[in-house]
């Protein structure tokens, strides 16, 4: 099967990384179906392309029956589901020291539960079908922590953990796992930083060194487009001048 002929769910695909890989799959000719809570987004991309070539569904990963439904639409309307690419994702971050316990919270929910929720969502269908593939975006801070990223830096550690733990356990299922590392990308990720100056900060260095979102969807695209027999675990890219 080459990418035209997949049926991919993605989360977090109504902006940055997740809209980029949609619009770059679909050009493909892939089936996508998409969820983010913005919907309005979702419908956007939707109409770029031929009516019925991307479906889309408002979607909370932090949810656990919303990111069902949205994997269950896909089965549903498809019969089938061939990869699952859970990538949204948030990254205020700050110092520990400055408590801001509600933003932890929003991470682990969205960066950590919001992946197992994909994975308890989908391994039930592809584990009946004998195949499929789970990407996820990790982070470049799923390798390293710097002051500030500690919290967002575990979540991505996390998802390390258990996506090696997913391929290990399911390769007699088939199913393939794929973990995309980038550094920098100007997207809108960094509005979700409540610190004003670090934003500033942080934007202005993605804005003239970051890498676009379509780089990153190159990347998922070529480990969605391997033959059956090889799996791509990581890939891990930054922007060339990023230490
Ligand atoms: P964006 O902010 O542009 O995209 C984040 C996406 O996640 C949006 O589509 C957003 O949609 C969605 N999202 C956030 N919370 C939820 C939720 N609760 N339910 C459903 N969707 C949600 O940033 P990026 O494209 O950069 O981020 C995508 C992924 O890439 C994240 O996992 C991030 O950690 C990772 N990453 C980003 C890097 C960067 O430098 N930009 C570097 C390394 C990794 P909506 O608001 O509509 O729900």
């Amino acid at each position: 099967m080459t990418i035209k002929d997949k049926v991919i769910v993605i989360t977090g695909a109504s902006s940055g990384i997740g809209k980029a890989t949609t619009e770059l799959l679909a050009k493909s000719g892939a089936r996508l179906v998409i969820g983010a809570r913005r919907e309005d987004d979702l419908k956007e991309i939707a109409d770029e392309f031929p009516k019925g070539q991307i479906i889309y569904q408002k979607t909370d990963v932090t949810d656990r029956a919303s990111v069902k439904s949205l994997v269950g639409y896909a089965a549903t309307h498809y019969g089938r589901v061939d990869v699952l690419y859970n990538n949204a994702g948030l990254m205020p971050i700050s110092e520990l020291a400055d408590l801001k316990v509600d933003e932890w919270d929003r991470m682990i929910d969205t960066n950590i539960k919001g992946v197992l929720y994909g994975i308890a969502a989908v391994l039930p269908i592809m584990i009946r079908q004998k195949h499929g593939h789970i990407i996820t975006t990790d982070s470049v801070a799923g390798h390293v922590v710097h002051p500030g990223t500690a919290v967002y830096a575990g979540t991505k550690y996390a998802v390390q953990a258990i996506m090696d733990g997913l391929r290990q356990e399911q390769v007699a299922n088939n199913i393939k796992t794929t973990m995309i590392s980038p550094g920098a990308v100007n997207t809108e990720l960094f509005s979700t930083i409540s610190d004003e100056k670090t934003r500033a900060q942080i934007e202005k260095d993605e804005k003239e060194n970051g890498l676009d979102a379509e780089d990153v969807a190159r990347a998922v695209a070529y480990a969605i487009d391997q033959p059956d027999k090889v799996a791509i675990n990581e890939i891990l890219l930054r922007p060339r001048s990023q230490k």
